[in-house]
């Protein structure tokens, strides 16, 4: 997937202001922040869409959710809140096709979202 950015970020080939990282995650700064805290959380493994993931990947995809728990703890989050969100499909505003989790905190955060 060498047409992939966040395989560029995973391969090193990209700069990124990583965040967090383990076997199956790596996490790093938005390039365009939509809060003070707002870290993607990505699979090492290419996949596109939620819609693409299969049971055999569900360790790495339960992965990424308990990575955002230590992240938010990382940034001081664990009381104040955050928000963990995926975007499915360019109807809802995917434009990046490897999966991730958006971290989203250091601010109050309405809901729903547009
Ligand atoms: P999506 O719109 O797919 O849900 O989210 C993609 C996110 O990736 C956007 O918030 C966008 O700002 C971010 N992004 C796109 N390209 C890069 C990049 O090269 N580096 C980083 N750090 N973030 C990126
Ligand atoms: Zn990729």
């Amino acid at each position: 997937m060498s047409e992939c950015i966040f395989c560029g970020i995973v391969a090193g080939t990209i700069p990124a202001d990583i965040v967090y990282e383990d076997d199956d995650v790596l996490a790093f700064t938005d390039i365009n922040p939509a809060a003070p805290v707002h870290v993607l959380i990505i699979p090492r493994k290419h996949i596109a869409t939620v819609n693409d993931a299969t049971a055999d990947e569900k360790d790495i995809l339960g992965a990424l959710l308990l990575s955002a728990k230590t992240i938010a703890a990382n940034h001081g989050l664990t009381e104040s809140g955050y928000r963990v969100v995926t975007n499915v499909m360019e109807g809802a505003g995917q434009t990046v096709f490897h999966i991730h989790l958006h971290l989203i905190g250091g601010r109050v955060l309405t809901w729903p979202p547009g």
